[in-house]
Formats: structure tokens, sequence, C-alpha cells
């Protein structure tokens, strides 16, 4: 899955969740917003995301299930680790 994240109000969405019914969504902030387009035939594809932003350009990364569960774990570690590298 694609994760597209906002760093501003650090909203993360995922391009799984998105289809015809909720194009054009936004995160909280309203920097990012994603859009559905529909694809025209003959292509066999459904649909394709483009993501659009206001200030900050969105993080997009590609991460599987597992990935994600780890990634959300070590996140705390990490912001320790930020605030260490900033003392020294
Ligand atoms: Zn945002």
């Amino acid at each position: 899955m694609t994760i597209i994240e906002c760093e501003e109000c650090e909203s993360k969405m995922i391009n799984h969740d998105y289809s015809s019914q909720n194009a054009c969504d936004t995160c909280k902030c309203e920097n990012i917003q994603i859009i559905h387009l529909e694809s025209a035939p003959p292509t066999k594809l459904k649909g394709f995301i483009t993501v659009r932003y206001k200030r900050s350009y969105p993080k997009i990364y590609e991460i599987s299930e597992l990935d994600r569960i780890l990634a959300e774990k070590a996140e705390g570690k990490e912001k320790t680790k930020k605030l260490g590298f900033s003392e020294s």
C-alpha cells in the first residue's frame, strides 16, 4: 500500500482507502488533497490517485501491512533519538 503523509498535520492517508466514492478528500489541515481519477476505457485499471498540496510537499512511501505496524512502534523511539541529537 502507499501512504501519503502530510507533514503539517501528520495525517496519514492510504491510497487503498480512496475510490470514486471519496475522491477529492483532504487531510485535516487541507494541505494535501487526494484526487481519484476514473480511468477511461479500454484500460483495465479502475482509476488512479493523484495528490495535490497547498503548502508542504507530502511524504509518499510504499509499505506493507507489517511495515506499517513496525513503523508505528518505531515512531516513538525516533522522536527520542532526534531530541538527543539536537542536544549534542
Ligand atoms: Zn495536513
